[in-house]
């Protein structure tokens, strides 16, 4: 079967610039009903249920039936094994890639991951306490494809802030496990692993069974269901985020091969048929050339059904009249990979104010950060890179003030305070103040 796929050509000179850009830019947030009402049927069951309703959600929907929960816990020996028994290639490049990701989240911790204090001129102490999390659940997608690089790049940076328990789901449908995934949980050091998914799997790290132990916060992408059940578990534990279908922006000045840039847009297509490519540049006769990439690559793409897709429902070539005038789309985009595919990146990146991850020159395939490179790549999706930020160290981290007044300090502050206090209709509040004023 032949597949065609064409992204929409917008141009920033022509005067509809800006519907069109709209009506392909529109993200609609709106979220199934069905859906959100079979999770909290599933939430509140296995809240009152426990390990009982969990068995039987995993029998149902990922065909794995099981009498006891002993059945869905993976063993640390059995993680071992399944590392052991790797080709020795896929070893090396897990224990490579996992030392990379390691590297780059224990300098992120050095960069304001740690306790710090100063002192003010009266000799009081102020600063911030960081402690890690005790407990947290990493979830894993497995219903239709396998994500050992998602469990690392969520466990490891569990593990260098210092989590003192992780634990992991991954739904296995008709029990066949991914041995990739089964070794990537044992290079981050997972502590325990279960093989449930879905909205009963999130239940069950939120509420806690008489198996899975309760944690603090749950972390990791997965389908519209398990979306769904982070956002209504939230409040009882912490969340990551929400993602969204991926995204890739590419701002071309001409200078990079353009079949490289065609690959690029089709690595965050074939992800999803509601995946978004774009490729912004000055350069038209580029345009056409990425395009005629796009056509001569396509077929030889295993997903070239869901790359045609997605490029020609969701994708766009955008002609700009200036390399700035891109970067004032892109901003405007706030995507989640950011590729500045340019001689002279460095001239550029300044400009560039929202993204989920930037990637520098031609040599920065997106697709090296998505395994390797060392930074998170659980990104903020549908335009959230605005307001939000990567998954790192310092979403396993909390912060407690720390203060300690001096006597002097007492003096000073505890005017200001009796003062605010009084105005606040506050009597204790002034009392406790007042009463260390002369001591
Ligand atoms: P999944 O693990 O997210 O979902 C599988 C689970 O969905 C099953 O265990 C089942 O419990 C539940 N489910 C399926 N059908 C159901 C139904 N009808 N009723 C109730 N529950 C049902 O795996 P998936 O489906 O393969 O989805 C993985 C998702 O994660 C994809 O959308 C993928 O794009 C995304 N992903 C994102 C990133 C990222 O970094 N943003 C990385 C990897 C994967």
């Amino acid at each position: 079967m032949t597949f065609i796929a064409v992204p929409a050509r917008l141009s920033t000179s022509s005067a509809d610039f800006e519907q069109q850009f709209a009506a392909r830019l529109h993200w609609s947030a709106e979220q199934d009903a069905a859906i959100e009402d079979r999770v909290r049927d599933i939430l509140a069951d296995v809240r009152t249920r426990g390990d009982a309703a969990v068995l039987e959600y995993t029998a149902r929907f990922d065909h794995l039936a099981e009498t006891s929960m002993a059945g869905l816990e993976l063993k640390p020996d059995e993680l071992k094994a399944a590392f052991e028994s790797l080709p020795s290639i896929q070893r090396e490049a897990l224990e490579l890639a996992a030392a990379r990701i390691r590297r780059y989240h224990e300098w992120q911790k050095s960069q304001g991951g740690e306790t710090a204090t100063y002192r003010d001129e009266d000799g009081t102490l102020l600063g911030q306490k960081i402690t890690p999390l005790d407990r947290v659940g990493i979830y894993v997608p497995g219903g239709k494809a396998a994500y050992p690089s998602s469990l690392l790049m969520n466990a490891i940076p569990a593990h260098v802030a210092g989590v003192g328990e992780i634990v992991m789901v991954v739904p296995t449908p008709r029990g066949e496990k991914n041995p990739l995934v089964l070794a990537a949980a044992y290079v981050a050091g997972v502590s325990r692993a279960f093989t449930i998914g879905g909205a009963q799997a999130i239940a069950a790290l939120a509420y806690g069974t008489a198996t899975v132990p309760k944690v603090d916060k749950i972390t990791g992408p997965g389908n519209a269901y398990v979306a769904s059940a982070k956002k209504h578990v939230f409040g009882t534990v912490g969340i990551d985020m929400i993602a969204g279908p991926s995204e890739i922006l590419v701002l071309a000045d001409g200078s990079t091969r353009p079949d490289w840039v065609a690959m690029d847009l089709f690595s965050q297509a074939e992800h999803d048929e509601l995946a978004q490519s774009i490729l912004l540049s000055p350069d038209a006769a580029y345009i056409d050339a990425v395009q005629r990439e796009i056509d001569r690559l396509l077929p030889t793409m295993p997903r070239a059904e869901i790359i045609a897709k997605s490029l020609t429902g969701r994708g766009a070539l955008i002609h700009t009249r200036s390399m700035e005038e891109a970067c004032e789309i892109s901003n405007r985009i706030a995507p989640e990979h950011l590729e500045v595919s340019s001689e002279d990146p460095h001239r550029w990146e300044p400009l560039l104010k929202h993204a989920g991850a930037i990637f520098l020159g031609a040599y920065t395939s997106e697709s090296l950060g998505d395994y390797c490179a060392g930074p998170n790549h659980v990104l903020p999706t549908s335009g959230t890179a605005r307001f939000s930020s990567p998954l790192s160290v310092y979403d396993f981290q909390k912060r407690s003030s720390l203060i300690e007044v001096s006597k002097v300090g007492a003096q000073k502050l505890g005017q200001i305070a009796r003062v605010l206090a009084l105005g606040e209709g506050l009597q204790a509040h002034a009392g406790a103040a007042e009463m260390r004023l002369s001591s």
